[in-house]
């Protein structure tokens, strides 16, 4: 479906429907994060850019089914049937996926892939991508993290640091806006933030012991992309104040958090420039041999499996990172016949993700005049300490957490009417604090971690079915250890009892973060991408999502694929319009 208005669905679809090719300034493959920027920088700079999406359109507070519901407005009551969650194998452990969330996830049978080793390929495939689902966690990373691969000798280096990213965090922090602390890390750069969520006062306690015993574990509150006082820019986007429900996944009603739907996306719609192309699945990047540039986009309508071909100068790939090695894996041509930009046959692997095994959790039994009040979307933080000024263990990196603390209600529920409400209510009913900690590992890409296309199966749209090949390795399990041993220690340190650790054995990828494949560096023989994001050897198409990740850092990632993308488009336009990208 074609509209030159996300809410209109004739637009100008007359103009590009049947085998008539349409000629475009900008492409841009995928609408989630990082496609969202794209989008909203090319066409704020004029371009009349055409936004391609395999999924179905979904439209900001309209295509919110469950945003208001309550709990028992739910048939099972938020749980997913059992029926339903074979159709959803690959994501029927996730957290979040439940029946509230069901329909921004993924059936297996809609993307069919190969996981050679156990791995877990989350995908939204619609208009927002995972930008709807995210946890919104947004931390920088740090000349520790772009200088990791270089000290620590693994991967390739970075072709940039801190300071060429770090206006462009400021540029995209304002925007979407982000929530939180000026915490004065090295490890965590300070950004432009709105006013942060508070403490509980469990994490308030132990961060107070923490600082205490330790010059380099601070307990902090997590940065997060929620409006806690939303300025003039996110007014314009007719977004408004987050309202603590912590129910930002089916959506948000007030536009509280930030996503492609709530911000990017309308933003470009407003400028006129933006034609949004949906249910239509790129089938490859084409490379004309003769002019020695990418000119177009095959694309396969995903209901009628019919054909059509779209031309533009520049094009962005943000199909999210595993989908955009297969794109590039399968636009083959003359003369990249292992894939575009290919020549020195590493697309696909060095494949990293987040090591999110280990848990740590403890109760306590004081703080017992404090209860929580109300919600809070997000929780607590803590960067990353090891191997940071030195290497001071047997593996390579090292962990962030983030900490959840609640409550536990030990709530006497006997007898009816009046009597059981005040039950229900007596703070005397409720239980310890109880504490947990959850591990954010850095993972060393490897080459044998990568991804392949299958010979001769293809999915439902015709595409090839991908091989999955990504596993953990000895460095993940002795920081699963150190991790263990650490925060039991910590616990302890803070006074919390029953402290159990658990190695959940999460399936790679389950943490959503899978990156690289596509990675930057100085150097065209061990890398695809400049430090513009552009592809060596095909100048006029850009990798800006999670596949250009050279390294995966302890922070979460998606703020970094935003900055990028903003980089990378004003880089593109003014090579465009310089006429040094042809
Ligand atoms: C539950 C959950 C919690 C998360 N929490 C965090 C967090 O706290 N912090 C953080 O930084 N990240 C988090 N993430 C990860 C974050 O959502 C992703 O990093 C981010 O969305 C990736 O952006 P992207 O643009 O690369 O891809 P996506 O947002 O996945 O979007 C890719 C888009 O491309 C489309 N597409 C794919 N292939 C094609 C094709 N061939 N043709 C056309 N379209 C195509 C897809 O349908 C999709 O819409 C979380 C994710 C989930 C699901
Ligand atoms: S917590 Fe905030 S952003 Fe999330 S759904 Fe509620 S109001 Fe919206």
């Amino acid at each position: 479906m074609i509209m030159g208005n996300q809410n209109d669905s004739t637009g100008k679809s007359s103009l590009l429907k049947g085998n008539i090719s349409a000629d475009f300034d900008a492409i841009v493959i995928g609408s989630g994060i990082s496609g969202g920027w794209a989008v909203k920088e090319l066409t704020e700079k004029g371009l009349k850019t055409l936004l391609v999406e395999r999924g179905r359109n979904v439209v900001h507070l309209k295509d919110y089914p469950t945003t208001n519901y309550n709990p028992w407005d739910l048939p099972h009551r938020g749980a997913v049937p059992l029926v339903l969650q074979e159709e959803y194998n690959t994501v029927r452990n996730h957290y979040s996926f439940k029946e509230d969330t069901i329909q921004f996830f993924l059936k297996d049978a809609q993307q069919e892939y190969v996981a050679d080793k156990p791995f877990d390929w989350i995908r939204g495939n619609q208009v927002g991508g995972r930008s709807l689902l995210w946890a919104r966690f947004t931390q920088r990373w740090s000349d520790f993290d772009f200088e990791g691969p270089l000290r620590d000798g693994f991967a390739v280096d970075w072709p940039i640091r801190y300071k060429d990213i770090a206006p462009w965090y400021s540029y995209v922090e304002k925007f979407a806006g982000i929530s939180g602390n000026r915490d004065g890390l090295d490890t965590l750069p300070d950004g432009e933030f709105l006013p942060a969520f508070e403490m509980t006062c469990i994490e308030k306690h132990f961060k107070e012991k923490m600082d205490q015993r330790y010059k380099d574990r601070h307990v902090i509150v997590g940065r997060s992309a929620n409006l806690t006082q939303p300025q003039p820019i996110h007014f314009e986007q007719g977004r408004g104040k987050c309202q603590n429900r912590d129910l930002c996944s089916r959506g948000c009603p007030f536009g509280g958090y930030f996503s492609s739907n709530s911000s990017t996306i309308p933003w470009a719609q407003k400028t006129g420039n933006l034609t949004l192309l949906t249910d239509s699945v790129v089938q490859s990047v084409l490379f004309d041999e003769r002019l020695n540039k990418a000119t177009g986009i095959r694309v396969i309508d995903t209901k009628t499996k019919q054909q059509t071909e779209y031309t533009a100068k520049i094009i962005f790939v943000n199909a999210g990172a595993i989908n955009t090695n297969l794109l590039l894996l399968n636009s083959t041509s003359g003369r990249f016949p292992n894939g575009l930009g290919n020549d020195n046959g590493i697309l696909g692997t060095h494949i990293g993700f987040h090591n999110y095994r280990g848990r740590v959790e403890g109760t306590y039994d004081g703080l017992k005049e404090f209860t929580t009040d109300g919600r809070r979307p997000g929780s607590g933080y803590m960067p990353r300490f090891r191997n940071v000024y030195k290497q001071e263990t047997d593996f390579l990196r090292g962990y962030s957490v983030s900490i959840h603390s609640n409550r536990s209600q030990k709530t006497n529920q006997e007898g009816i009417g009046k009597a059981l409400k005040t039950q229900l209510e007596t703070p005397a009913t409720l239980g310890n604090w109880s504490i947990a900690v959850q591990m954010m590992g850095e993972t060393i890409p490897k080459k044998e971690n990568q991804v392949k296309l299958d010979d001769t199966k293809k999915d439902v749209n015709g595409l090839p079915v991908l091989h999955i090949s990504v596993d953990y390795d000895d460095n993940d399990i002795k920081m699963l250890e150190d991790f263990h041993e650490q925060f039991s220690v910590m616990f302890k340190e803070a006074g919390f009892d029953n402290i159990k650790t658990t190695d959940n054995h999460r399936r790679p990828g389950n943490e959503n973060h899978e990156m690289g494949g596509v990675r930057m560096g100085h150097d065209a023989a061990t890398s695809l991408l400049n430090k513009w994001n552009q592809l060596h050897h095909c100048k006029n198409v850009f990798v800006t999502d999670g596949g250009c990740m050279t390294s995966t850092s302890t922070q979460n990632p998606s703020l970094t694929y935003m900055a990028l993308t903003a980089r990378a488009v004003d880089y593109a336009v003014t090579h465009l319009k310089n006429g040094e990208i042809k």
